[in-house]
């Protein structure tokens, strides 16, 4: 493993270190962040992880339950609502500015006159 995994792909060299527990704690950051952050790498890792079965832990089976109450607590479900909340935001604010672009092409090609017309026509003969 390299120290610029950002740039590149993790291989199944760097999966089996990470195995072995060899990896230096930056070298982990590093490894846990770029899965986190890239697809490929990611199912490259769950590939890897499939196919050595005996390497991955059972979770405790209370894990499910302490999982969904803490989803359940107001906290998270008022995070949750706020997240939604923005994205909509984000969406309507976005369909404003496309709108306003619009409207301002339309408005300049009925406002010009018909000489600025025909010279913007000839450009295109
Ligand atoms: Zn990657």
């Amino acid at each position: 493993m390299t120290t610029q995994l950002q740039m590149i792909h993790l291989t199944e060299a760097d999966f089996e270190k990470w195995e072995r527990g060899v990896l230096s704690p930056a070298q982990t950051e590093a490894f846990l962040s770029h899965t986190a952050s890239c697809a490929y790498c990611g199912d490259a890792w769950l590939a890897h992880m499939s196919r050595t079965p005996e390497t991955l832990i059972e979770p405790p089976a209370y894990l499910a339950d302490e999982i969904m109450q803490r989803v359940r607590q107001p906290d998270v479900v008022i995070a949750q609502k706020a997240h939604t909340t923005s994205k909509r935001m984000r969406l309507f604010l976005y369909s404003l500015k496309v709108g306003m672009a619009l409207a301002a092409s339309i408005y300049t090609i009925f406002a010009m006159d018909t000489a600025a017309l025909g010279q913007i026509m000839n450009l295109f003969r």
